[in-house]
């Protein structure tokens, strides 16, 4: 399937069955709505000129009119750039020359910051001109800014007025368009978290993410009776990928909390719309967990999910099965130029295999792990991880340079994460090769700190990382996020390491944190907090 053929399919079949809810906006459709919808808005941006090939970029939390977006632009063969939401300007001109965008859908604001005020500092026409397409010095290609919201406003399109202008597109115009696309056109350009420093733009095709769907919620036993809350951002992999095209290829319900996360609005959109599955990266997971009003809201509709995104650590995925009732959610891992997902586990995986690795690998994906000399390495050794198959990306876009750093001649993607793959083919990832402590000749694998620091009853997360240190090479740094109305003093985490794990991986500082810095899918970014303790330290 093409993306617009998929969602054509799954309209057909269920029809007048829930597709997607948005809580916070109030806005509900069938599959036949968000069919008639998106085609709407398909048919307006191609009255506007836009075609196959041409980039639309999409800056905005997670709104009813960014599901439209993904599909409408899929529709005529348009290729969506997902932009962080959390982006300022600086940022945004950044992503929007990267890749040329012609078209630019937004928010009128997100949380505190107004978007359309940043986007004027860009586009000043955007304050002063009065209508007509775009010529603004700093983004020259950027033609058309399309605002979610009503009425008109300098310089800019709304979404009501592209999709009302869109009806004159019959929809056999629109049929023949579609017909025109390949499965490997690139329909995407997704940038990676930023988790290890500047995001890079990753090219998706059809082929690329509509299968990725697929076997993601075929792994957890998705059907369209299901109904999963996503609470994830939307322009992630998580969101779009394993959210939106992987409820498309089921029929199942997509339900939307709200624009950004919150741990009470989420538990309270599984009560209400009586979810089934639930999606979050483990600090998402952390944050509903301990949430002062947790034990009020009932989540005993919750079958499964998926935690992944950043390591999963033991202890909270088995309060996940116990205390939210997700006694088959599963672990995933990828990233976001393999589409995203390569290990999953499986609902009739043990129990004890779910919680403590990512699972096994997808279908149609191959798997190696190298060692330093590039050799490919047994069962139970470690090494860097690698995979090959449907899912891997074209490359990142407009950078041939980095995009070969990566993939191989042979088409293995080398992915920077260490791993261990035992001899039934269950995977355990042991950190990114880039956050491997050395102390004094010694290889420090942090996430296996964390792990253990997470048993410390007083811990409610935690972050370890290296420092340079000029005897040792590197020294050992915990931040730590105390549980709510607890104290912990540094002795006592270093009694607690004590007799129970060797002397050098006792972490050297100890730091206490009201919260850790994270990208706004939720992921800790070490190198700011790295940054941030050379500082202290100089
Ligand atoms: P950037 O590449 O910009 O630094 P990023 O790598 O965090 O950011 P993503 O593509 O969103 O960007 O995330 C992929 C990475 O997330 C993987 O390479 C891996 O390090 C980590 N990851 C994802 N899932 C898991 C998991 N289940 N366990 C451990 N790590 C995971
Ligand atoms: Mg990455």
């Amino acid at each position: 399937h093409t993306l617009p053929d998929l969602l054509a399919a799954t309209v057909a079949r269920e029809g007048e069955r829930e597709a997607a809810i948005f809580v916070q906006q109030g806005r509900r459709f069938t599959w036949y709505e968000l069919g008639r919808v998106v085609d709407a808005f398909a048919g307006g941006l191609h009255r506007l000129g836009l075609v196959k090939g041409d980039r639309v970029g999409i800056w905005s939390p997670n709104r009813w009119e960014w599901l439209v977006t993904q599909y409408a632009t899929a529709r005529i063969g348009l290729i969506l750039v997902n932009i962080n939401p959390a982006y300022r300007t600086a940022e945004l001109e950044y992503a929007l020359t990267k890749v040329g965008c012609k078209a630019l859908v937004t928010a009128e604001s997100f949380k505190s910051s107004d978007y359309l005020q940043m986007l004027a500092t860009l586009a000043p026409e955007i304050a002063s001109a009065t209508s007509g397409p775009l010529s603004a010095a700093r983004l020259p290609d950027l033609k058309f800014v399309i605002h979610m919201g009503e009425g008109s406003r300098r310089g800019m399109l709304s979404f009501t007025e592209v999709s009302e202008d869109g009806q004159h597109v019959s929809r056999a115009e629109l049929d023949a368009i579609s017909a025109t696309l390949k499965q490997d056109d690139p329909i995407n350009i997704q940038f990676t978290s930023g988790t290890t420093g500047a995001p890079k733009g990753a090219t998706l095709t059809h082929v690329n993410i509509v299968n990725n769907g697929h076997f993601v919620t075929a792994a957890m036993g998705l059907t369209a009776q299901d109904r999963l809350c996503i609470p994830v951002p939307f322009y992630h992999c998580f969101g779009m990928v394993m959210g939106s095209i992987g409820c498309v290829t089921k029929g199942a319900t997509m339900v939307f909390p709200g624009e950004g996360f919150d741990p009470a609005t989420s538990l309270a959109a599984v009560q209400k719309e009586n979810c089934t599955a639930l999606y979050g990266v483990p600090t998402m997971f952390v944050a509903m967990l301990d949430h002062p009003d947790f034990r009020s809201f009932d989540v005993s509709t919750l079958r499964t999910g998926i935690m992944a995104g950043a390591p999963c650590p033991i202890e909270i995925m088995k309060r996940v099965v116990s205390e939210m009732n997700m006694s088959e959610v599963t672990i995933a891992y990828g990233m976001t130029e393999t589409s995203p997902v390569s290990f999953q586990s499986a609902i009739d995986d043990p129990l004890e295999r779910r919680v403590t690795t990512v699972g096994r690998v997808h279908p149609h994906v191959e798997v190696k792990t190298v060692g330093d000399d590039g050799e490919t390495l047994k069962p139970g050794e470690r090494g860097e991880l690698c995979t090959r198959g449907y899912s891997v990306m074209q490359g990142y876009w407009d950078d041939p340079a980095r995009t070969s750093e990566a993939i191989d001649a042979k088409g293995w993607m080398h992915t920077g994460d260490l791993a261990v793959i035992d001899d039934e083919g269950y995977c355990n990832i042991v950190g990114r090769v880039k956050d491997l402590v050395i102390r004094g000749g010694e290889n420090i694998y942090p996430r296996e700190i964390e792990e253990f620091l997470y048993r410390h009853p007083k811990v409610r997360e935690v972050q370890v990382f290296g420092v340079p240190d000029p005897r040792y090479g590197e020294e050992l740094c915990a931040w730590i996020v105390p549980k709510a109305g607890e104290d912990v003093s540094e002795d006592e985490i270093r009694a607690f390491c004590k007799e129970q794990i060797a002397h050098y991986k006792v972490p050297r500082y100890v730091r206490f944190k009201n919260e850790l810095p994270t990208t706004v899918t939720g992921k800790a970014q070490k190198f700011m907090m790295r940054d941030a303790m050379v500082h202290e330290l100089e």
